[in-house]
């Protein structure tokens, strides 16, 4: 594919959710980079070395077998042999993930891996969604966008159905991981020519038509 459509934005924007259900009404790849830094911080707890050390991260980032596909009803990741679907939404990897993220080399590694996966896909154009694929993995797609919606709502949309006090714990996960992850990439002020779309005050398919009415534009 040479088209790229760039969704970024922060944790609990909705910005997988929607990217995969754009990516599947437009008939395009969908690739979601925070699952590849996720296996990549899976990867470095399984071999037992310590987020905290560049050089420990960066050795496993060299030697990375990730196999994740580009089909938005095939959302499978692998990591050689092993499917690490469910396990890198895990908490313990949620934690350690902002600290494997901020190496500069690996993401340098990553990105490299993203644009060669969009290269070589099979589809159209590719919705590709992160923390900066609008600034950084594809600053020139044609369509870039930024996700946003308030704290509060990103945290009652990630707790989901648990109680006031599961609410603020998961409140207070996303801005720590937010806050981590901010340092490293800006995705909670839009670059120049970016959209934003703020989904507060939106339901799922009024974002999605937000989203497909910046794409058609
Ligand atoms: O999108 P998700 O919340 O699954 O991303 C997990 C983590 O991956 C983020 O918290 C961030 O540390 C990292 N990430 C990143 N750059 C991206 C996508 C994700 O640093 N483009």
């Amino acid at each position: 594919a040479d088209k790229v459509i760039a969704i970024d934005g922060p944790a609990g924007s909705g910005k997988s959710s929607i990217s995969k259900a754009v990516a599947r009404r437009l008939g395009y790849g969908y690739l979601d980079t925070g699952a590849a830094y996720r296996a990549l911080a899976w990867h470095v707890l399984e071999r037992g070395a310590d987020t905290a050390d560049e050089s420990a991260v960066l050795a496993a980032a060299d030697d990375f077998p990730l196999r994740q596909g580009l089909d938005a009803d095939d959302r499978r990741v692998f990591v050689g042999d092993a499917e690490v679907t469910d396990a890198i939404r895990d908490p313990r990897v949620s934690a350690a993930v902002s600290g494997v993220a901020r190496v500069l080399d690996v993401r340098a590694r990553v990105n490299d891996a993203f644009r060669r996966m969009v290269a070589e896909a099979a589809f159209p154009a590719v919705v590709v969604e992160g923390r900066d694929i609008t600034t950084v993995v594809a600053p020139d797609a044609p369509v870039r966008i930024l996700l946003t919606a308030s704290p509060e709502v990103r945290a009652a949309r990630r707790a989901g159905e648990l109680s006031e006090q599961d609410v603020a714990a998961v409140a207070d996960a996303i801005r720590r991981r937010d806050g981590a992850d901010s340092a490293v990439v800006d995705f909670l002020t839009a670059a120049e020519g970016v959209e934003v779309v703020d989904s507060s005050d939106l339901d799922f398919d009024q974002t999605i038509d937000a989203v497909l009415a910046v794409i058609d534009r």
